[in-house]
């Protein structure tokens, strides 16, 4: 039996068990990631409305991470820390202008190395090239359409590679991204009251929540689920392909999401503008070779899955904050309660520290907000506790400091293109 043991943060805390266990036995990866999906929206994370029976399936066939945060609510500091195992505080691309250093390496780069191919599909926007996301990928092809192509897409790379090949494979969708524009069965089946339409709900990307009615929100809050179900749907057809070829037996299959959206839970629409749990806890769910269907509860970081595919791939990558999660994975043991931070740099700046049961957000202006996860989950009440609100700002400050001792920024100039991309997909020239 050849041992394997691989020394990093992960591995030098686990060296005693670690080694000892059987070798990872996955040959590739696909990495798919659901711009704007919020994990409460799915049967799997408890939502009550059938949105996701597909997604629902592939959770209970692989390990589901009950509490999975972002560290921004907008798209691009989030995949790129998918793909660098760095916080956005460490990546530091962060801002529109800021473009990824080459210190740092990316997981695409990591397998190109290895031997693996690497290939993208994604939808641009934010997850397109000028940043570094496509750094390390063989191709990287960044273009607006529907989830469908990109699965296509997807299969028709899958298809075309030798046996011997390894691959990883990183597929990106806008479908349940604004402007919700489901088809008429889906919004049948799920918007309650059609009567509430309004001009430009299906066009528009983003609207500002004080101009609009609590029924016209609960309107645009119907057409995401529905556009969550058709894409649910595309989902399971594509996961069916994977396993009608077998490709399962070998291929670690991650779903996950960047960054969830806002219905007026704290007085706004979209995303990239707070930090409150709504826009910050997302799916991920985890099915690989070897591993029983399992949930794991502890806190877990997207700044995780680079580590985690690389250990479950074993080939070895740079120390990063991120952690495998393959101890957990494996035992269903609980992860240790970890200290997270979210950071805003658009406009609207923020931070965000999740501690313990505690989430303390930080707006524009320094306004503070303080909740308690355990009681009260969707951060309705404010917590009035001056003791833990300023312990929990002394770890804000304190991490802080420590996070960003990243590489200097460097300015990426858009191009008016890339603007007018961004702009259709509701992000204003605004940083
Ligand atoms: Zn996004």
């Amino acid at each position: 039996m050849r041992f394997w043991c691989r020394v990093s943060f992960i591995g030098v805390l686990l060296l005693g068990q670690a080694c000892t266990e059987a070798p990872p036995t996955a040959r590739n990866v696909i990495l798919l990631s659901v711009d704007t999906l919020r994990a409460d929206r799915l049967g799997c994370y408890g939502y009550g409305r059938p949105t996701s029976p597909q997604i629902d399936g592939i959770a209970a066939r692989g390990v589901r991470f009950e509490r999975a945060f972002a560290g921004s609510s907008w798209t691009l500091p989030t995949h790129m820390s998918m793909l660098t195992g760095l916080p956005p505080g460490q990546h530091r691309v962060n801002g529109r202008k800021n473009e990824l250093s080459p210190q740092i390496p990316t997981m695409a780069e990591i397998l190109g190395r290895a031997g693996f191919r690497t290939h993208a599909v994604t939808c641009d926007g934010f997850v397109g090239t000028g940043w570094g996301l496509e750094r390390g990928f063989g191709v990287y092809d960044a273009r607006l359409r529907s989830v469908s192509q990109v699965l296509d897409a997807g299969r028709s790379f899958i298809a075309g590679l030798a046996d011997d090949e390894r691959y990883f494979l990183f597929l990106h969708t806008y479908s349940v991204h604004s402007p919700y524009n489901p088809k008429k069965a889906s919004r049948t089946k799920f918007v309650r009251h059609p009567e509430d339409h309004f001009k430009g709900a299906r066009t528009r990307p983003l609207f500002n929540a004080s101009k609009l009615t609590q029924r016209q929100i609960g309107y645009l809050s119907d057409l995401y689920d529905a556009t969550i179900s058709e894409s649910d749907a595309a989902i399971g057809e594509f996961f069916a392909w994977l396993e009608e070829r077998g490709a399962l037996r070998d291929t670690v299959f991650i779903l996950v999401s960047d960054h969830g959206e806002e219905f007026g839970e704290h007085g706004r629409l979209g995303h990239g503008k707070n930090l409150y749990v709504e826009t910050l806890r997302v799916p991920l769910i985890i099915v690989a070779p070897g591993f029983e269907p399992a949930v794991v509860e502890g806190r877990t970081a997207l700044s995780d899955l680079m580590p985690t595919s690389l250990e479950l791939l074993g080939v070895d990558g740079p120390e990063v904050s991120g952690q495998s999660l393959l101890a957990p994975m494996r035992s269903a043991e609980e992860l240790p309660e970890r200290e997270m931070l979210g950071i805003l740099e658009l406009k609207d700046k923020g931070r965000s520290l999740l501690r313990d049961r505690y989430h303390l957000v930080v707006g524009n202006g320094d306004e503070r907000a303080l909740f308690d996860l355990a009681a009260d989950p969707e951060e309705k009440s404010p917590l009035a506790d001056p003791a833990v609100l300023q312990r929990m700002s002394e770890s804000m400050k304190r991490l802080f400091e420590r996070a960003e001792v990243g590489p200097s920024k460097e300015a990426v100039r858009l191009s008016p293109e890339v603007i007018e991309r961004l702009r259709a997909l509701g992000y204003e020239n605004d940083s």
